[in-house]
């Protein structure tokens, strides 16, 4: 058990002193906002995932926006995703006055069923936005058959999958090369690594990136950095609509060490994540996450179902009683108040009963583990004792 007022939280940044002399550069350079930091922190992550372009904006939900933005979707366009996810996802759609369509999971790796996306297909489908869920990624090869087939857009939110890997054509590559036309990354600190906020949009296509640079800086024509450093006076122009979706170059420092972490932190989740399933094998209850032979999760999260008779608040309550934080499984955007019918779905889209009862289901009857790089074995061995505990095994 924990030492006594000593609480095992659910997720734990890894930052230190390395950070903080990061975060001086620019500080004392006198340029603090999207400057040389960024350019090179975009280089850096383009670099670890293989991607040709990345752009950085302030958030991965501001990534969300300019990606399906950027592919063309217009109000009255349909998108294909999942409301089994943070909100962020679904929201992103709305932002652009399309309609979510959303699609139930596979119960095993929480992520999107490809074989219920091609009846969602309508007239009025512009994109896919699927989601690599808690790290694990999602079937792209299936995805990119039904889009292929029906000329539409696809875009990954892999907020939570930097450094997760998929197997293409017998090799392992990282999530964000990307396989879709554009994925958008999360360094938000309940992420695999943080800026505090931050996102990173990649794509194969350099018309895109150019067209999110745009869009991340007002539509302006020329970014401002150039006219600094221009001995001609330059006049910019707005050449689209664009928003304030800027990362700062304190931000990028950061992330430029967060980012040679990395493997570090990616080797330090598997280990453990592999032993939470090793540990939690014999608990014949309990639903492991199910990882396919042609992806690697990065272990953003582990997430376990609980016996069918449990509650999953007594569980969590019970866990928290002994100094063990946990979450509830991923949630599900159609059942909060900001989807009452009406507000956002075509009428003929609604949800029918039962449609969506795998996502409810796991919403439900599932929950997160404590996991963190820096967390020590005896820690793991009293979340395992407490969750065997509180659900009477
Ligand atoms: C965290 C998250 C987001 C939003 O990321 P922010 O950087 O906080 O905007 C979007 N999608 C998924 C699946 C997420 O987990």
């Amino acid at each position: 058990m924990p030492e006594e007022n000593k609480v095992i939280p659910v997720a734990r940044v890894l930052m230190d002193d390395r950070e903080v002399e990061a975060a001086r550069r620019p500080i004392l350079s006198g340029w603090v906002t999207q400057g040389p930091e960024v350019a090179a922190f975009e280089k850096e992550f383009a670099g670890y995932v293989g991607a040709p372009c990345a752009c950085a904006v302030s958030n991965c939900t501001t990534a969300l926006h300019l990606a399906l933005v950027g592919v063309g979707v217009k109000p009255g366009d349909e998108v294909i995703t999942v409301s089994h996810s943070f909100v962020a996802t679904a929201n992103s759609v709305r932002y652009c006055g399309a309609v979510p369509v959303f699609v139930d999971i596979a119960p095993g790796t929480f992520n999107i069923n490809p074989a219920l996306i091609e009846k969602a297909v309508t007239d009025r489908t512009r994109a896919i936005l699927c989601v690599h869920q808690m790290g694990m990624p999602c079937d792209l090869k299936a995805i990119l058959d039904i889009a292929r087939r029906h000329s539409l857009k696809v875009i990954e939110d892999a907020a939570c999958a930097i450094g997760s890997e998929i197997l293409w054509d017998g090799e392992w590559e990282k999530i964000g090369r990307p396989r879709g036309d554009v994925a958008c990354f999360s360094f938000h600190p309940r992420k695999v690594i943080t800026t505090g906020d931050g996102g990173m949009i990649t794509a194969c296509d350099p018309g895109l990136d150019r067209k999110f640079r745009l869009l991340r800086q007002h539509g302006m024509s020329v970014p401002d950095r150039r006219r600094h450093e221009s001995k001609e006076v330059i006049f910019e122009s707005y050449e689209i609509l664009g928003y304030n979706y800027r990362m700062t170059d304190i931000q990028a420092a950061v992330g430029r060490e967060q980012l040679k972490r990395l493997p570090e932190i990616i080797k330090s989740r598997r280990y453990l994540a592999d032993r939470y399933v090793k540990l939690l094998s014999d608990v014949a209850e309990i639903g492991l996450p199910v990882q396919p032979e042609q992806a690697r999760s990065n272990w953003q999260s582990v997430c376990v179902r609980l016996p069918a008779g449990c509650r999953q608040r007594h569980v969590m309550q019970a866990m928290l009683d002994k100094g063990i934080s946990t979450r509830r499984g991923v949630m599900c955007a159609h059942s909060e108040p900001a989807y009452a019918q009406g507000q956002w779905s075509h009428s003929e889209r609604s949800i029918p009963a039962g449609g969506l009862a795998e996502s409810e289901y796991a919403q439900a009857h599932s929950m997160i583990l404590p996991l963190y790089p820096q967390m020590t074995e005896g820690e793991q061995d009293a979340v395992i004792a407490g969750l065997k505990n509180a659900i009477g095994a």
